[in-house]
């Protein structure tokens, strides 16, 4: 096949202005491929060479390109910029320039689909010294060949703008129709896509094996499946009527989705968006090499940053510092996952997806040996809406954002790349940042791990409730300590140190050490949520329930100016609290 017949069509698909009209040149170029080269032309189609979890990009800088399409052309490069400039396209500009070719090329080939595929190919993979050397003697080499209108198309290609816009679905669209042309047909290759996210591999089993080739299709690791979404719902009355009286309701982690693939030894891991994001985990691929029982596994979960010192799970925000190139071994160090798992699409030869949520369950939970930082998502089982609820306080409680609440009916299969009633999330629906600080009364503390070990990790601080003359806790702190602080925390604390909570605290939560309340620190914290472990202000707000101060962090500031008793009083934190739901309210 002739790179000219593709190039043809691509013109008519960039003159169109209808979605129709653009499937229907498609179906064209589908039906007139044969069939060996097929993953080929729907991977060039979009611009690409492989499908998008390979992590190799053709890559080409502008620089090169300008001075591949001068050595073909004749003409110098000041001229090809100058004419960039005006055109805005580089494709454009390479058609014009090989159409006004100063030199005749001798024996010109005519380009073949092949031809153009394997140079652009051998591009994507040199590297090293003499990489850019090769990169633009392989681009001119077909430029020299190529006809205007080819040169266009190739030169957008490598620089990664060939504007298109030719979208998976549509693609999906065309394949169903040049091969199939029923609605069932169209559904089993789009399943086929959602478990592979390769859209070359699919059209060759439909190329060779047809419509019942697509019935067999399974899952390979190695090949990320689109991953399954979640609706939303923001009352547990309404989640458990949707889910059918009874679900699973589990942790909705705070972190990075993760996909692994494990095959021997061998861990990949890929994003929410499939991308290769192995690099960045190390201490997660460890993990799963040496927690997962099984040959060859995909698995899912959540990534999350652990605080190293007190084992508390961190906001989102800072695994962002691992997504680097270069000194991610430091950034391990610094800020460490965990891992809690929640899926399991695939184990030692046994395809899972079809397999009802249950069932994929009890395969995870007999793959995984559990250890302090690879667990299983934390769940309930229930049909409770009082209990659901407590459930979802306690997820924020421990740094979480809320709840993932899963069908486990008969068909409650892992949708792949949709977005279904089968899981439904319970996030609260605001956010909201807390801006000033609150001075609280030390009156815990809980020991340290790791570079902690021998001090406090955190500590356990209180409001003060001048009803009744007790302190009552809103936060456990273990963030914003210096070194310094820490050394200096168990001996300022010490003449403090009584050996069973005080009396006049007022906590359902057991710290390893208690104080009398003496010592004020100054904390600012995220946001002020409804808690059922904490008791600043219970049952004031809501039945049942307390108010804590999320991802608090110490100033820096001691308050010795202040005696425990003029620490923020509890009506103080109810206010802020009302404020922050006045403030949402008004957005
Ligand atoms: P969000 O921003 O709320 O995470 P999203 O569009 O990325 O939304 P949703 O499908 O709406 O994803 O919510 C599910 C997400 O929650 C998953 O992508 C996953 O990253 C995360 N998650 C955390 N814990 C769980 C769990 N136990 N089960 C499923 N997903 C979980």
């Amino acid at each position: 096949m002739h790179y000219a017949e593709i190039a043809d069509i691509y013109e008519k698909i960039e003159a169109t202005t209808k979605r129709l009209e653009m499937t229907d040149l498609l179906v064209q170029l589908v039906k007139k491929t044969p069939r060996d080269l097929i993953d080929r032309v729907v991977y060039l189609t979009q611009g690409k060479l492989y499908p998008d979890f390979v992590n190799l990009e053709i890559g080409v800088a502008e620089r090169l390109a300008i001075r591949a399409l001068a050595r073909a052309s004749g003409w110098p490069e000041e001229k090809i910029e100058e004419n960039i400039k005006q055109s805005g396209d580089i494709g454009e500009t390479a058609q014009k320039f090989i159409e006004m070719k100063r030199q005749i090329t001798f024996f010109q080939q005519p380009l073949t689909v092949n031809r153009v595929y394997d140079t652009l190919d051998k591009m994507a993979r040199a590297t090293g010294s003499g990489a850019v050397d090769m990169k633009t003697a392989l681009l001119a080499g077909l430029l020299s060949d190529a006809k205007p209108k080819e040169a266009k198309y190739i030169m957008r290609t490598v620089t990664g703008s060939l504007r298109l816009g030719v979208a998976d679905m549509t693609v999906l669209d065309a394949l169903a129709i040049a091969y199939g042309g029923s609605k069932e047909a169209r559904e089993l290759i789009e399943r086929a896509y959602n478990i592979s996210s390769d859209l070359g591999r699919v059209a060759r089993v439909l190329a060779y094996e047809g419509i019942e080739g697509i019935k067999r299709f399974h899952v390979i690791v190695g090949n990320p499946i689109r991953p399954m979404l979640a609706e939303r719902l923001s009352s547990p009355e309404e989640i458990l009527e949707k889910l059918g009286g009874k679900c699973i309701a589990e942790y909705k982690y705070d972190g990075e989705r993760v996909q692994a693939h494990k095959k021997g030894d061998e861990v990949t891991l890929f994003s929410r968006r499939l991308e290769n994001i192995t690099d960045q985990y190390p201490d997660a691929v460890k993990l799963l090499r040496t927690h997962v029982k099984a040959e060859e596994a995909i698995l899912e979960g959540e990534c999350v940053a652990i605080d190293p010192e007190t084992g508390e799970m961190q906001p989102f925000q800072e695994l962002m510092h691992r997504r680097r190139k270069y000194g991610v071994e430091k950034a391990m160090e610094d800020y460490p996952v965990s891992l809690f798992m929640f899926d399991a699409l695939y184990v030692d030869g046994k395809d899972l997806t079809l397999e009802p949520y249950p069932v994929r369950r009890r395969f995870l939970e007999e793959v995984i040996e559990e250890s302090e930082r690879i667990k299983i998502a934390k769940s309930i089982i229930t049909g409770d809406v009082k209990e659901l609820e407590t459930f979802f306080l306690e997820a924020i409680e421990d740094g979480c954002e809320g709840l993932v609440c899963k069908s486990i009916h008969g068909d409650s299969v892992y949708q792949a790349g949709a977005r279904g009633w089968l899981w439904i999330k319970y996030k609260r629906d605001y956010k909201s940042e807390m801006t000033d600080t609150v001075d609280l009364a030390v009156v815990g503390a809980f020991y340290g791990r790791g570079k902690r070990a021998g001090t406090y990790g955190s500590l356990l601080l209180a409001a003060y409730n001048p009803e009744n003359d007790t302190f009552e806790t809103v936060t456990k702190c273990g963030t914003g300590f210096t070194d310094e602080d820490l050394m200096k925390l168990p001996e300022l604390m010490k003449k403090h140190v009584v050996e069973h909570k005080h009396a006049r605290v007022n906590s359902l939560i057991e710290a390893d050490v208690w104080f009398e309340p003496a010592v004020v620190i100054e904390v600012l914290g995220a946001e002020i949520t409804l808690s059922p472990i904490h008791t600043c202000a219970m049952d004031l707000v809501r039945k049942g329930c307390g108010l804590a101060i999320r991802f608090p962090r110490f100033t820096g500031n001691y308050r010795l100016d202040k005696a425990a008793e003029d620490a923020t009083t509890v009506n103080e934190i109810a206010e802020m609290y009302q404020r922050q739901l006045k403030k949402i309210a008004e957005v």
